[in-house]
Formats: C-alpha cells, sequence, structure tokens
C-alpha cells in the first residue's frame, strides 16, 4: 500500500508547538515510507476561519522544510460531498433534527433520574430527547442540526469493529464495541446548523478523498476515532491505520492550546529560531 498522510489544522489561529510536531512527525513517516504528505485546511467553521491563519500555515510549514503534495483541500469547497452523505444517512433513517441548546442537554442529562451526565468526545452524552421511535421519511431538513441514531446505526454494520492503531511505536488493533458507541458516544451531531457538516463527518469522508492511508494525529483526538470508524462502515468508506501520537506539553505539562500563542511557529522564527531547533523543542 501507498504510504499517504495529511495535516489536517483549523485556520483559526497560529501554529504552534504542537501542530509543528504533528505536521514534522506525519512529514518524516511519509518520506521514510517514500509515501505523501497531503494538506487539508479544516475551515468548516466559517465564523472562526480566516484567510490570514490559513496563509501563516503554508508559510510556517514550508519554513519547516515540509513539502506536500498538491492541491491543497479545503473543507469549505466540499460542502456538496458532505450533503450527499447526509442525504444518504438521512434516506436510511439514521439522522433526525435537533434543535436542544447547550443548557437544554445539560438540564435533560442531570434530570434526578439520571445519575451525573456522562462524557463522550463531543461533551455531554445527548439523552435523547428529540430521537423519533420511528425514522422520519420526507426530505431531508436544511438549516436545522441533526444527530446520527447511535442505536439504529449499530444495527447497520457488523460487530465489533476494530481499527489499527500505530501510535507509540507498538502496533495494536483497538476493538469498538457497540455498547460502547450508544452508552459512552451516544447520538453525535452529523450536521451543525452553521456549518451543514461537522468534524466527525467532514474528516472520514476527506480522509476517503485523498486516499489517505494512515492519518497521524494528536492522541487528543483518539477517542473521536470510534465515531470515524462507525461513519467509515456506514458510508462505505476506506478505513485507514492511526497514529495517534503523544502531544507536547508545556513547562508545567499542560497541552498546548490553540490560544497559547506564546508557543506560535512564527513567534520563534521571529525571535530567529531555525526549523532544526523547532524539532529539537519537540523531541525529532
Ligand atoms: N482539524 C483538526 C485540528 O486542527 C485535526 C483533525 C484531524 O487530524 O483529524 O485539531
Ligand atoms: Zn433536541
Amino acid at each position: 500500500m501507498i504510504f499517504r498522510t495529511r495535516f489536517a489544522p483549523s485556520p483559526t489561529g497560529p501554529l504552534h508547538l504542537g501542530h509543528a510536531y504533528s505536521a514534522l512527525l506525519a512529514f518524516d513517516l511519509a518520506q521514510a515510507a517514500s509515501g505523501a504528505l497531503l494538506l487539508r485546511i479544516e475551515d468548516i467553521d466559517q465564523s472562526r476561519a480566516r484567510a490570514n491563519w490559513e496563509a501563516q500555515i503554508y508559510d510556517d510549514l514550508e519554513w519547516l522544510g515540509l513539502r506536500w503534495e498538491m492541491p491543497v483541500m479545503r473543507q469549505s469547497n466540499r460542502l456538496p460531498a458532505y450533503d450527499a452523505a447526509l442525504d444518504a444517512l438521512w434516506d436510511r433513517g439514521l439522522l433526525y433534527s435537533c434543535t436542544c441548546t447547550r443548557a437544554d442537554i445539560a438540564a435533560a442529562a442531570s434530570a434526578p433520574q439520571e445519575g451525573a451526565p456522562l462524557l463522550g468526545p463531543d461533551g455531554i452524552i445527548y439523552p435523547g430527547t428529540c430521537r423519533p421511535t420511528n425514522p422520519i421519511s420526507g426530505p431531508r431538513p436544511r438549516d436545522t442540526p441533526l444527530r446520527l441514531d447511535m442505536t439504529r446505526a449499530c444495527k447497520m454494520i457488523g460487530w465489533p469493529l476494530t481499527f489499527a492503531e500505530e501510535g507509540d511505536g507498538n502496533p495494536k488493533t483497538i476493538t469498538v464495541t457497540q455498547n460502547e458507541m450508544i452508552s459512552g458516544v451516544g447520538d453525535i451531531v452529523l450536521a451543525r446548523r452553521d456549518m451543514g457538516t461537522s468534524y466527525h463527518l467532514s474528516v472520514v469522508i476527506d480522509d476517503a478523498e485523498q486516499r489517505i492511508s494512515h492519518v497521524v494525529r494528536g492522541r487528543d483526538l483518539i477517542e473521536a476515532t470510534p465515531v470515524h470508524v462507525v461513519l467509515q462502515h456506514l458510508l462505505g468508506l476506506f478505513q485507514p491505520t492511526y497514529h495517534h501520537h503523544r502531544l507536547i506539553r508545556d513547562a508545567a505539562g499542560k497541552r498546548l492550546a490553540k490560544r497559547d500563542d506564546a508557543r506560535a511557529i512564527a513567534l520563534f522564527r521571529h525571535k530567529g529560531c531555525s526549523a532544526q531547533d523547532i524539532r529539537a523543542m519537540v523531541g525529532l
């Protein structure tokens, strides 16, 4: 198999050391396997994406010595593909609209009979308030958030599911169970009102479109991977191998956040650091 990986930043702030590690590691793994690195700009959140951040991403990555296959994919150009997938899931009775607010969900999930609210990859697990008993027929509603009926979805795929995980230099097969998906993830939002899609839906569709064989990304996203595996099965998409890497932490051991501009690559550049210095800082 040809090794193809990607770096998929969101242009909502400067790239920092954590991003540099992710991008450099993906590039190094691709080089070592005579494969390719692809770039994808994850700009579905148009309320936060900015052209200047996107321009700086290209600039920083070039400065780091990275090369990537052209063209760059931009998720804001991919809405028709996400729409088609949502239509297909809707037609199979797997989606329903839900306009519950965060506060509604928190209130419903912490009702006395429910016990302490459980957390899934997207926050509080949806208590199912709007889930219809029977699938809804008719055309898919637009401009309304859509949730995946996880229980119904689970009935459509073979269990258990597995995925290959290569992080930590220790390849293993991770098993995903139906129970984990229904009780530990629940009915996640696949189409957000403001975007018409979601991170989970877009990422699996685009990894397949870019023919990614290996997803290299931070360990903070490993909780989302079972969701991606379920979506790949539902949509009949190729399932890549996953490599969830260690996270770069600050001196206090805290994970670097997007807003942690003190560790922005641009700042190190302006201070006269070299790409080699950045590699040393992240342990590459
Ligand atoms: N766009 C995501 C981020 O910047 C990365 C998604 C992924 O690698 O799957 O955190
Ligand atoms: Zn609802």
